[in-house]
């Protein structure tokens, strides 16, 4: 993979600074996702950019899943996010379960008690809540606040024996009730959950807070840049609080950075669980998903989510990217790397009737006209062939190009056509045209005889293979309307199936194969649907772009 360097960006600057400073040797950076859901695009974003920067200053970095919470997480969503941060083209140093280290933060919780900085607190869910403030307002202190600290020791090994119920004791920091930041509130360090764990099993009823679990991970791995999304910005003076108050050999510093949000689409696992949960879509791997793996699906490949996350770069404000801009990076990877052919989507029929019965001729065409390293690839030709329905008009307006009656075209690589006879049903729709074409025109031949306006593709009818397209629209449709659900959102049309025909030598394509049809778009075969008879092509994205990069 190539190694270009990331752009400038405020957190590089402060691992510069730190460097120059003598303050760290080696950087170290972790991606810490949660194994509740599949990784989605705004996660690429975060692996890009802590295993870019540990690269660029030959530092490392850690994928650790920050398995704390057993209620929501699955084995089946660590393997997905191993294979989607592999695939992305990143090799992790070392790999950690934040419940590897459970006991490790039992121990710190210890520490804190025996400090006089931790306390076992009855208070119901609803009475803490309402004991907390408001921004406006301070907190009120828990009657349980005083316990002495032989109490919180005999209560907190009590609550890890499974001696209480869940909810019925947590264990809290003592910081500050009336501190502005409401984070500071004497917040929750453990709770009680009598449910099995992924990785720790039955051996543990009691699980800590993400702000006491995440600083500790932090330090324990020697991580010396945590970077996360803004919303914890209010979470640092927590996370400092624990590195130093649990006594932390290693002093990891938090930076936030701005979240990535894309237009017509949701960006949390939460909601993308429920589309799948509630079957809106096939899976998490369903290509209109902005998962990783719904990208893989839909043919995106790793250099373009790279590429992308490069350009959106790295700032203090989360804004949401138009998702043209995805749409652009891929369009930009595949257009000299994938073969150009033809794909007729929705066919009509064409008999040549001047071309002689029973013949069949090879036409030589380029693989890919932007990259003639490609070489070139032979297309049969005979009388009958295929062409787009949108590319015949019966009564045309004016400036249709096309074919029409009494008009003449070029098929593309191939030869001049002219609409003699439109050919209907009974019901007056049009079935088959007849044509005739003019061998002088052939493609390649230097024919300058005259001319026409408009070039069509085409397959040949005999041996075309026959092939399904799922062509796909926005799953969500913006809409700002207040007090509407995402699910209210969702576009009825965002998947069409059609069957059409591809070029013969198509046959011997393989899942996750790309192509470029000819005046449609990239294509990928479908790794699900496609089978050994039967080929399915999933649009990545059409040809056509208005998008620009802004400058
Ligand atoms: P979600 O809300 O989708 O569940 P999360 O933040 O809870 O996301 P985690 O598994 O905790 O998901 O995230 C792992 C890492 O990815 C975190 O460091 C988080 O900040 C980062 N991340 C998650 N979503 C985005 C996003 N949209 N843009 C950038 N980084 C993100
Ligand atoms: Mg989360």
């Amino acid at each position: 993979m190539e190694n270009k360097p990331v752009s400038s960006n405020f957190i590089k600057n402060i691992v510069v600074e730190d460097i120059n400073a003598g303050r760290v040797d080696q950087i170290v950076t972790r991606f810490p996702p949660e194994p509740n859901g599949y990784l989605h695009i705004g996660h690429a974003k975060s692996i890009c950019l802590n295993f870019e920067l540990a690269d660029e200053f030959k530092g490392k970095t850690n994928l650790r899943f920050d398995d704390t919470n057993p209620l929501r997480e699955d084995v089946e969503y660590v393997e997905s996010i191993k294979e989607d941060v592999k695939w992305l083209g990143f090799e992790w140093d070392g790999l950690f379960f934040a419940s590897d280290y459970f006991e490790e933060m039992y121990n710190r919780a210890v520490v804190l008690i025996k400090k006089g900085k931790a306390y076992v607190c009855d208070l119901s869910p609803e009475e803490m809540r309402e004991m907390r403030g408001t921004l406006t307002e301070p907190g009120k202190e828990s009657p349980y606040r005083n316990r002495t600290v032989e109490e919180n020791l005999d209560l907190f090994e009590r609550m890890r024996k499974g001696e209480f119920k869940d909810g019925e004791r947590v264990l809290r920091a003592k910081i500050d009730m009336t501190s502005p930041n409401i984070t500071m509130r004497d917040p929750v360090l453990y709770r009680i959950f009598h449910a099995t764990h992924h990785n720790t099993g039955d051996k543990w009823c009691i699980y800590p807070m993400y702000d006491f679990a995440h600083p500790l991970e932090d330090a324990i791995e020697g991580v010396t840049h945590s970077l996360c999304t803004l919303e914890f910005e209010d979470h640092r003076p927590l996370y400092d609080w624990v590195i130093e108050e649990c006594e932390m050999e290693n002093q990891p510093k938090q930076y936030e950075f701005g979240r990535l949000n894309l237009t017509n689409t949701v960006m949390s696992k939460r909601k993308l669980k429920q589309l799948v949960d509630e079957k809106y879509v096939d899976g998490w791997d369903d290509p209109r998903m902005p998962t990783i793996s719904g990208l893989r699906r839909r043919g995106y490949t790793p250099e373009s989510i790279r590429n992308f996350a490069r350009e959106i770069g790295v700032s203090r404000s989360s804004g949401v990217v138009d998702a043209k801009m995805l749409e652009h990076f891929i369009r930009e990877d595949l257009k000299l790397k994938v073969p150009r052919t033809m794909g007729v989507l929705r066919p009509l029929k064409v008999v040549i009737t001047n071309y002689p019965e029973g013949e069949v001729e090879m036409l030589e065409a380029e693989i890919n006209s932007e990259n003639p390293e490609m070489g070139s690839r032979q297309i049969p030709f005979s009388r009958e062939i295929y062409i787009e329905q949108d590319d015949f008009m019966e009564n045309p307006p004016k400036k249709y190009f096309r074919l029409f009656p009494g008009n003449e075209v070029r098929l593309k690589n191939a030869y001049f056509i002219k609409c003699n006879d439109v050919i209907k049903d009974e019901n007056g729709n049009v079935i088959e045209l007849h044509c005739t074409y003019d061998p002088e025109t052939k493609s390649g031949t230097g024919f300058t005889g005259r001319k026409v306006k408009g070039t069509i593709h085409w397959v040949d009818a005999r041996s075309a293979v026959p092939a399904e397209f799922r062509l796909y629209n926005p799953l969500i449709l913006d809409d700002e309307e207040e007090g509407k659900s995402f699910l209210e959102n969702v576009n009825p049309d965002s998947l069409e199936i059609i069957h059409g025909f591809v070029e013969p030598n198509m046959k011997d394509a393989r899942p996750q194969d790309k192509f470029q049809f000819f005046r449609h778009g990239y294509f990928n075969v479908d790794p699900k649907h496609t089978t050994e008879d039967k080929l399915v092509f999933n649009l990545i994205v059409s040809l056509k772009s208005s998008f620009e990069i802004p400058k």
